[in-house]
């Protein structure tokens, strides 16, 4: 029988296969899967949903709040470009599972989180996994994390009407942002966001998604 992390991976494969038409990837990159290997997707999951934690899909982690499905982490982890050097911004930390991912291919990962008890949780995890590159902060991600910005790349994990204009100012140039725009209601539309060199954006939609919303201010 082969084993979970094997089969996921070959599922995120195919997912990565079925969507390259609009994302422009055509496989799954090395480095993120030997990501997707090592981080332990289990303790990230709560107990009540253990049997299904390296299932590639989304699940409940209280507080009406979910962890993502792989194959979307996986997506957004490589539509960012990391360097070994990077310097990332995550909006959402959640669980803490795309931190994880981030914080195996960058150099150091910030991470803020609307609600506490989750913020809380997932530091305590992360500090416990040997994650010493990430730093956590509790609060509304519109307002990014000014005294450490430019970063080269940020990532936001919660569903926008909008790009933050914090967000987009924290940006280095040539810097990429990938975030869930609202495109209706309930759903959005995955975006990467370049900062070209006269400092603006340049906007590209790459694949419909559904993300919890990202709550609080709207700028
Ligand atoms: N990154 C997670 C998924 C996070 S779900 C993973 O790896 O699975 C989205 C998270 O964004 C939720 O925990 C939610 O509480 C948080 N969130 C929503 N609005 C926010 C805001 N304005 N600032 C920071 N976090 C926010």
């Amino acid at each position: 029988m082969k084993d979970p992390a094997t089969r996921l991976i070959e599922q995120i494969r195919l997912d990565f296969e079925a969507t390259a038409d609009t994302t422009g990837l055509q496989s799954l990159a090395p480095e993120v899967e030997a990501a997707l290997t090592r981080v332990p997707r289990h303790h990230f999951v709560p107990a009540r949903q253990q049997s299904q934690a390296w299932d590639n899909t989304a699940l409940p982690i209280g507080h009406q709040q979910t962890i993502s499905q792989p194959f979307v982490v996986a997506l957004m982890t490589q539509l960012l470009n990391l360097s070994p050097k990077a310097r990332v911004l995550e909006v959402g930390t959640g669980c803490g599972y795309q931190t994880a991912i981030l914080a195996e291919l960058a150099r150091e990962v910030f991470t803020i989180e609307v609600i506490p008890e989750l913020a809380e949780s997932a530091r305590e995890r992360l500090r416990t996994l040997g994650y010493d590159n990430v730093h956590t902060r509790v609060g509304d991600g519109h307002a990014g994390w000014p005294e450490e910005a430019p970063f080269d790349a940020i990532i936001v994990t919660a569903g926008a009407p909008r790009i933050p204009a914090s967000l987009e100012e924290q940006l280095r140039p040539n810097g990429r942002m990938v975030i869930p725009v609202n495109s209706d209601w309930q759903s959005q539309d995955l975006v990467v966001a370049t900062r070209n060199e006269s400092g603006e954006l340049d906007c590209q939609r790459v694949l419909a998604v559904r993300f919890v919303p990202l709550v609080g201010k709207k700028s």
